[in-house]
């Protein structure tokens, strides 16, 4: 077994150990750079494999429950609570 983890880094700096962690990073760091990147619409051609696509929205979905948990843990009354 070798003692130095190899660190993965993502083209914005974030350095991650687990290569899941890394995966499903990237994944979203690179649909974010697509989505805002506007003035050149070059980047459009580079759409995200099926692959990354799913890693990101996998991300998206549990940030968007650990929203919303966050957000009904603080009792802000103007949302709706859902049928549990
Ligand atoms: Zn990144």
């Amino acid at each position: 077994m070798l003692k130095t983890i190899p660190m993965h880094i993502c083209s914005c700096g974030k350095q991650y150990k687990r290569l899941k962690s890394f995966q499903e990073h990237r994944a979203l760091c690179e649909m974010i750079k697509l989505a805002t990147a506007t003035e050149n619409k070059d980047h459009l051609l580079d759409t995200p494999s099926t692959l990354d696509m799913w890693l990101a929205v996998k991300v998206l979905i549990q940030k968007n429950i650990q929203l919303e948990t966050e957000v009904k843990k603080r009792g802000i009354g103007y949302l709706h609570n859902g049928k549990n």
